[in-house]
């Protein structure tokens, strides 16, 4: 491994020295769907790219994107398993992971991990992100940053930014109020740039207050490297361009997919017309040169790399993310004398990843049924009835009775329950929490006839459990990747313990969400509950939830005690170290996550009720005690001002919280912070940085009542939101006909051609998925494709449908027909056509 962090020095200058206009424009598309161009006669090789956050995804071919026809990986636990590990060491041995299977398949860029914060719990991908906490998610973004690129092998840190929802991904606009984006969505980001150095950063599809992500300067060059020092290459989300030159102008390096130099000549058009600087098409392919030159170790030959090391890898990674959620009587670990029923068809034929641009050919997949008679040297002492049909939400009564059968006869029933592959998928959300009827029904047959009933979950997001308080226990094992079924066979029996705690709340009901009632499209998504995310709204509003945030048991208890915190006080960067004993007060080794959570007792504005600020994992023998210290950083109290422009940390009192859940506070301490008025601390950001930042919200304006004192959801209405936003809100309605632009949605043309053009497409993606609407594939394409818009088009054309092509249906589209086919007859026609 003695080369896994080689990398050449180019000169980057000569070479671009070296390069025509033309050459260094067709640098900044990729060749085609996962490979960019290279530059054969100065010796710049095509390098390849591929996805994704839990695993290599890669096409065998780079001219396809079939979402299925892919080489076999390891298919590591999913982004939100991962997350509950708490374990950033451990996350960064599964990047590295992914990086050796990177190269080894002539990879030299994995597009992940996925940074976004799980603004709801509907979101369709949210088993590919970490959490609704931006410490938590940002550092584990690093640490698999760390892990992939110490191979040699680049990251691309996505979707970058506000990219909360599927729903309408390729138009809408996030609106968010400053300090929700500062300290919520952007802080996940920040985090992981800063400590995971990324090579490349994804832009968004979406827009951002009014901007597309890829055209958005503020974003791209203002706060990512100007004020991050980001100095890798920002990519383009695949297809997510809208105008080439603005983007390359806003900091947007490299689009993919590409169509091997096609679009090039509309930079080059840009440049010479002076609508392009020629320094930002330079600046850009300087940061590809060196992104090529960065990645060189990994293209050196002879990379190989251990299946079943990874295999292992993969399974305790997700062992220790099964979060314990309830164990009542400490039924769990089951008693090895025990008669097991196993109901749940789930438990031989195991859910374990979801589908989209993330999902794996995994080289095997193990079951949990296999695993527990291996365990226990056999099926005897084990009974299984599959309680449902596997790939349907209808309850079929005749399987609920053998299940009830099952369980009757049973000391424990292990029943394996969650969602189906159709319903977690990238390019749509939830419609609701619910699992489907038959797995419900299952719970509730079997809960009926034993009292003794264990529901082992297998679902990538929060889902309501209707059947809460009638089943003793409860196991949350995530989708847990090629392993998990082998891995949470192996946390019931008591053979590796239970390391999860939850990255994010599990509320009772979706309506408890402040989310739930606000509008997700047609064109805006407004982001009105601002910093209330998560547990920062449930704990702000005091609303009932059904697990919490952080929570998660273990097979043995731990105390907390002489929690003290360090002299310093938050002066001039510095942070403060908060210490405390821990003891394994049980009879097993067992881990433990503590949790420090800050609450600022005198603010001057509105904050959250408390906010997660440091952490750390212990691993504990029976009896054993621990001095751990958690390190703050002056960012744990500051908030962002959004009349300076920057992050202030207040003069005052906060009370330190350490937890084993956001709800479970077991110490507290008082702590008298200095702030940065006072001493001038580095925690604010610079002048410069701060007036490129500014917003029109006066300094000092007080935020609306509504921010201050939180009730139960729902309270969070437009007229609120605008005097936070500090703008005026746009109509959140679709583009009206004749106002057509090549952003619309084909679903929002409602005009002879609009319509026409949606089934045509409709059409063309039948074909591409199959014919199937209902395979998790079929789902994805069809409820794409009325999202996407004309200049899609272009991009699905690889290039052949031109510029004026796309001008011409959108003319017709808009009704302008006369103009519309003279158009259209000069692209079919360049030189013939009239005029
Ligand atoms: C997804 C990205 C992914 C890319 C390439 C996009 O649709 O949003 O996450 O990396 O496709 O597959």
């Amino acid at each position: 491994m003695a080369d896994e962090t080689a990398q050449a020095t180019p000169d980057v200058a000569a070479l671009l020295g070296a390069m025509t206009l033309e050459e260094k424009a067709a640098l900044l598309a990729g060749r085609d769907s996962w490979s960019l161009q290279g530059v054969e006669r100065l010796g710049v090789p095509s390098i390849v790219v591929a996805d994704g956050p839990y695993g290599l995804r890669k096409e065998k071919r780079t001219e396809d994107v079939t979402l299925v026809d892919t080489v076999p990986a390891t298919c590591f636990p999913t982004s939100s398993a991962l997350a509950a590990t708490w374990n950033p060491a451990l996350v960064e041995e599964v990047g590295a992971a992914i990086g050796r299977e990177a190269r080894a398949e002539g990879v030299s860029v994995v597009l992940g991990p996925g940074a976004n914060i799980k603004r709801t719990p509907l979101g369709g991908r949210s088993f590919e992100y970490f959490s609704e906490d931006p410490l938590l998610s940002g550092r584990l973004a690093a640490a698999w940053i760390r892990g992939v690129q110490g191979t040699g092998v680049g990251a691309s840190l996505k979707h970058f930014a506000a990219n909360n929802q599927e729903t309408r991904r390729f138009s809408i606009d996030a609106l968010v109020d400053e300090r929700a984006l500062r300290e919520i969505y952007l802080a996940s980001f920040e985090r992981a740039v800063a400590a995971g150095r990324p090579w490349t950063v994804m832009a968004a599809y979406n827009r951002l207050n009014g901007v597309y992500c890829t055209e958005h300067h503020e974003l791209l060059t203002g706060i990512l490297r100007d004020e991050w020092g980001f100095d890798g290459v920002v990519v383009s989300d695949w297809g997510a361009v809208s105008r080439r030159a603005a983007a390359v102008a806003a900091g947007l390096d490299l689009e993919m997919p590409g169509s091997g130099g096609r679009t090039a000549p509309e930079l080059v058009r840009a440049v010479v017309a002076g609508r392009l600087p020629v320094e930002a098409v330079d600046a850009a392919a300087g940061r590809i040169l060196q992104l090529v030159a960065r990645t060189a170790g990994a293209r050196t030959p002879g990379h190989v790399y251990d299946r079943d090391a990874h295999h292992e890898l993969a399974r305790r990674a997700a062992a220790e993310a099964v979060v314990l959620l309830k164990n009542e009587g400490g039924l769990l670990p089951l008693a090895a004398a025990a008669q097991v029923a196993v109901v749940g068809a789930f438990a031989r034929v195991p859910r374990f990843q979801g589908a989209g641009s993330s999902m794996i050919t995994p080289h095997r997949v193990d079951d949990a049924w296999t695993e527990l008679e291996a365990l226990r040297d056999g099926a005897a002492g084990l009974a299984y009835a599959p309680g449902y049909r596997r790939h349907a939400d209808a309850v079929d009564e005749g399987l609920l009775d053998e299940a009830r059968e099952v369980a009757r006869a049973a000391d424990v029933v292990l029943a394996f329950v969650g969602l189906p592959e159709r319903d977690e998928t990238e390019g749509l959300d939830r419609p609701h929490l619910r699992l489907p009827p038959s797995h419900d029904a299952l719970v509730e047959a079997v809960a009926e006839a034993n009292p003794r009933v264990v529901v082992v979950l297998a679902n990538g997001a929060p889902v309501e459990m209707p059947w809460a308080d009638r089943v003793p226990a409860i196991v949350e094992g995530y989708l847990g990747g090629q392993a998990g079924g082998s891995a949470i066979a192996r946390v019931l029996s008591g053979v590796a313990e239970p390391g999860g705690r939850l990255a994010e709340t599990f509320p009772r009901r979706w309506e408890d969400n402040p989310v739930h009632e606000l509008p997700v499209g047609p064109r805006l998504a407004e982001y009105r509950e601002s910093v209330y995310v998560g547990y920062r709204y449930y704990d702000s509003a005091g609303v009932d939830v059904l697990f919490p945030f952080g929570h998660g048991l273990a097979y043995t208890t731990f105390d907390y005690a002489d929690l003290t915190l360090s002299d310093t006080v938050i002066a001039g960067g510095e942070g403060l170290v908060v210490t405390l004993t821990v003891t394994n007060t049980g009879h097993r080794t067992g881990w433990e996550v503590l949790q420090v959570y800050v609450h600022d007792l005198e603010s001057s504005t509105f904050r959250p009720e408390q906010e997660l600020r440091g952490f750390a994992k212990v691993w504990l023998g029976a009896g054993e005690s621990r001095r751990v210290d958690v390190g703050l950083d002056a960012r744990a109290f500051a908030h962002w001002d959004v009349g300076r422009g920057g992050w202030i940390v207040e003069a005052g009192r906060f009370e330190i919280r350490v937890g084993a859940s956001s709800r479970e506070i077991r110490a507290r301490a008082i702590v008298d912070v200095a702030g940065d008025a006072a001493t001038g601390s580095e925690a604010a950001t610079s002048p410069e940085a701060a007036a490129s930042t500014a917003r029109p919200v006066p300094p000092g304006s007080p935020a609306p009542a509504a921010y201050h004192d939180l009730a139960p959801a729902g309270t969070f209405d437009r007229g609120a939101f605008a005097a936070l936003y500090g703008r005026p809100l746009p109509a959140n309605v679709i583009d009206p006909p004749g106002g057509y632009t090549l952003n619309t949605p084909l679903a929002d043309m409602r005009t002879p051609i609009g319509v026409l053009l949606l089934a045509v497409m409709r059409r063309q993606a039948r074909g591409f998925a199959g014919g199937d609407e209902e395979t998790p594939l079929g789902r994805i394409v069809s409820r794409t494709v009325p999202e996407m818009s004309l200049r899609m088009l272009r991009l699905m054309s690889r290039g052949a449908v031109s510029e004026r092509m796309l001008l011409s249906l959108l003319l017709l589209a808009n009704r302008r027909y006369g103009l519309g086919l003279r158009t259209l007859l000069r692209a079919a026609w360049p030189r013939r056509g009239p005029g």
